[in-house]
């Protein structure tokens, strides 16, 4: 017998309970557990005005971003619109059936204003990272380093040539960000070479074709990670630049030695970090072990010899050729002491015309000058330390703990959604890598950290 069609009726009272309702195996349950924003109230009360009408809970609205971060709901307006309808989402921003959720436009004053102001997404990054600590996540010894292209919100068929952009009248926050970022060497200051086009409607995103596709505006996330259980020690954006990549990192070690008296060992990374300088710094300065490949260019490939071929004496500061010659810096004593060390970084070793001259091996080593030179860095012996250890196991088992980094990069576009950013300029790069770095902590917590029974 067919069943009677039920009419709904509005009932007068519910007696319902948002708890009941969340499953105990809910993400957002897993990540409540490491949320604490009771700070954050007291943190942000000198960005609020005293008088006129209440703002919306900032707590709720960083719970919604949160929501937002770690579910890939990219869009503010569809955030609004899951938190109003996900059972889940809204017991997480503590809101009640009947409360109203805040309007999407809402968040941009906020993320543009007091938040940044304030520095509110690195403190909650800091927050949840002193939780991966706490719960034992983060071991300290090996980091990993690493950076990832993601597309800046400008179109590719909207630039305009460097030379030809002139400061608008009306500047933009992204444009005055922009402005604000041209000694900043995260954004380009330290590579001499000024970018071709630019997007007016995101000057500091460069345009880059260094993922062997069309060429796009974009910004880089830079990842520094405990390679223990992948947990993300620092974040930080700059423009997509070797130089400035290899900068920021030694940004975020030095910083994260500062703020969590987190001292690595080794630090494992590509061969974009090997150049010298950055060798020196780890060996020298850091005390830390380079697993990184080394930047070597010194490698002949016309049959000639190669630096290789050449022993190095400490001793007596002098190379030993193929011939049983040497080279040295100086051949004669100067009134004045030379370092013979020049802007890069480089030191010439010489051997004698007439040692050459005279030599059987000359078409094999300088067929086309009078005299061999060979080139060393003022960083050589961390170049050769990092070289030493390319050759042993704990090099090949390091190299596969960098997938970590990579895998994490995967996640955050694939699982993450962030494959392009939703916020313009430097401020609004650094905001979005800081929230979806807090998100990827927040996941592992919760994987990891498993729920009291
Ligand atoms: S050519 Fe000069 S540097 Fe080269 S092997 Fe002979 S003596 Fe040595």
């Amino acid at each position: 017998m067919m069943g009677p069609k039920k009419e709904t009726q509005a009932a007068l009272f519910y007696e319902f309970s948002l708890e009941d309702h969340v499953p105990a195996d809910h993400l957002v349950r897993a990540i409540d557990r490491f949320i604490a924003l009771d700070a954050i109230r007291s943190h942000l009360a000198p960005f609020y005005s005293t008088i006129g009408r209440p703002s919306i809970d900032p707590e709720l609205m960083i719970r919604m971003l949160l929501v937002g971060y770690v579910m890939g709901i990219r869009s503010e307006r569809r955030l609004c619109e899951e938190v109003h309808l996900n059972l889940a989402y809204r017991w997480f921003c503590r809101l009640d059936l009947t409360d109203a959720v805040p309007d999407h436009s809402t968040f941009s004053k906020n993320r543009h204003g007091r938040f940044r102001e304030s520095d509110l997404f690195r403190q909650l990054f800091e927050e949840v990272l002193s939780r991966c600590i706490v719960e034992g996540l983060v071991g300290g010894s090996s980091f990993g380093a690493d950076a990832s292209l993601i597309k800046a919100d400008a179109s590719r068929y909207a630039k305009v040539e460097r030379a030809d952009w002139v400061v608008p009248e009306a500047v933009t926050r992204a444009t005055q960000e922009y402005l604000d970022t041209l000694d900043d060497a995260a954004f380009g200051a330290s590579t001499p070479v000024e970018p071709k086009a630019l997007s007016p409607a995101d000057p500091a995103a460069r345009y880059t074709g260094a993922n062997g596709d069309r060429p796009f505006f974009a910004y880089s996330t830079n990842y520094l990670v405990d390679l223990d259980n992948a947990v993300i020690v620092d974040v930080d954006a700059t423009a997509p630049i070797r130089q400035a990549e290899t900068g920021i990192v030694q940004d975020m070690i030095v910083r994260t030695r500062e703020r969590f008296d987190l001292h690595p060992d080794m630090l494992v990374a590509d061969t974009a970090y090997g150049s010298a300088p950055m060798l020196g710094w780890l060996v020298d300065e850091q005390g830390i072990d380079p697993y990184i490949p080394v930047i070597d260019k010194s490698e002949r490939k016309d049959g000639t010899f190669s630096r290789d071929d050449f022993t190095y004496d400490p001793g007596t500061d002098a190379y030993t050729c193929p011939g049983g010659r040497q080279l040295v810096q100086f051949r004669r004593t100067y009134t004045t002491p030379r370092s013979g060390v020049d802007a890069e970084g480089m030191m010439r070793y010489r051997a004698s015309k007439k040692d050459c001259d005279l030599c059987p091996l000359k078409p094999q080593c300088c067929p086309k000058e009078p005299a061999r030179k060979i080139l060393r860095s003022i960083h050589e012996h961390a170049r050769d330390r990092a070289r030493d250890i390319t050759k042993t196991d704990a090099y090949v088992t390091a190299s596969y703990a960098r997938k970590k980094v990579e895998m994490l990069f995967a996640h955050l576009k694939r699982i993450l959604k962030l494959d392009r950013l939703r916020l313009r300029g430097p401020n609004g790069a650094k905001d979005e890598f800081l929230m979806a770095a807090t998100a990827q902590n927040l996941r592992r917590l919760a994987k990891l950290v498993p729920i009291p029974a």
